[in-house]
């Protein structure tokens, strides 16, 4: 592993970030605060955020157990991603690396940063061999490597020690995406963060924690990464009432808890009662709240189901995915109305035509 610094664009390794008001000043509500311009009227949302959001972090910090200080957070892992990608990737020069098939978001990310991705192939079954991947990864321009881990739209999560061998010699920065941890057994990287000084793990409070709207996105990582990433970010990047309500949500997980035991169970369930359509040709193991499906006819199948009024993902397109489509595992309703619609679709489909012998 090189030196972080050596890997920063120098533009952002010099650059002098904005100092808004409260981070001269940032005393208690005992002071008298004439330097932001706000309106004094109270409102409840008359100030600018806490821009570091301590007490948020601190709340993040007892939760994960992890100090503080190896904490960022972010509008959204996707505003991490972009972070990331313009921290250490001169446009038009670095690239970045991801698995394939893997989440859209890196792509659009580097394709707005104008930062070429390089894709490594997944294998049949949506793995990859350590040393190849190594090998493809050995480009000096390829400045940062994601991960998602459990994979999205694979649904697998990697063996951790698979990782650490990655994380063992690859000299950039790499992101392992952690979405959708909460629904694997397969473990987090998040004690590896103190291994390795170029590792970044994301987690995010938009699905297992149940506020895909509040847009919170956790990096966790080195204190280096994390000067960095609060050098370049938004200066109130997080809004007041997120921080509140982020904070509420989770003192309160224990409800969550049993919500993520439910969507297990309910995974089990779809996956054996899908797997006995004639139409289903595959349902791929999923350490996620989703299933990759593959089926006769996706396209046909994605139409059909809209025409019930359900709304899966079509990843015919995507690497390796044809004719599969990502589902989510939804309440028992909704999956309930998902096998009725599959159980329609086998029963009406058009029976193959027979030849007649003449
Ligand atoms: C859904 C998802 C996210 C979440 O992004 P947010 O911006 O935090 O909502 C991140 N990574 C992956 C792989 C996802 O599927």
């Amino acid at each position: 592993m090189r030196d972080i610094h050596q890997l920063v664009r120098e533009n952002i390794l010099l650059l002098e970030p904005y100092r808004s008001a409260r981070d001269e000043y940032s005393g208690d509500r005992h002071h008298i605060f004439l330097d932001a311009n706000e309106n004094p009227f109270e409102s409840g949302y008359n100030r600018y955020p806490d821009p570091y959001q301590k007490k948020l972090k601190s709340t993040i910090s007892e939760w994960k157990n992890i100090d503080a200080e190896h904490i960022f957070l972010g509008n959204g892992s996707d505003e991490i991603i972009d972070l990331l990608i313009r921290i250490f990737c001169y446009p038009g020069k670095d690239k970045i690396m991801s698995l394939n098939p893997s989440y859209g978001m890196y792509k659009v990310s580097a394709d707005i940063n104008h930062v070429q991705l390089v894709n490594f192939n997944l294998d049949k079954n949506f793995e990859f061999d350590t040393e190849e991947l190594l090998e493809k990864a050995s480009d000096n321009n390829i400045k940062i490597l994601f991960i998602c881990s459990p994979n999205n739209p694979s649904g697998n999560a990697f063996e951790i020690d698979k990782i650490t061998k990655v994380c063992e010699k690859f000299r950039g920065i790499i992101v392992v995406d952690e979405a959708y941890s909460d629904f694997s057994e397969k473990g987090s990287m998040m004690n590896f963060i103190h291994h390795y000084q170029n590792l970044v793990v994301m987690q995010t409070l938009s699905k297992a924690m149940g506020a895909a709207a509040l847009r919170l996105g956790m990096a966790f990582t080195s204190t280096d990464i994390i000067r960095l990433l609060n050098k370049v970010k938004p200066p109130y990047n997080i809004n007041s009432a997120t921080q509140t309500l982020a904070m509420e949500l989770i003192k309160n997980r224990a409800k969550n808890r049993d919500e993520i035991r439910k969507i297990k169970e309910h995974r089990k369930m779809l996956e054996v009662r899908l797997k006995a359509f004639d139409s289903v040709l595959e349902v791929y193991p999923s350490d996620a709240n989703f299933l990759l499906v593959k089926v006769d006819d996706a396209d046909q199948m994605y139409q059909f189901l809209l025409g019930k009024n359900i709304v899966v993902r079509n990843r015919n397109k995507a690497y390796g995915c044809s004719n599969c489509l990502r589902i989510t595992i939804g309440n028992s309703q909704e999956n309930e109305q998902l096998l009725d619609a599959f159980y329609v679709y086998s029963k009406t489909k058009e029976p193959l035509p027979i030849s007649k012998s003449e």
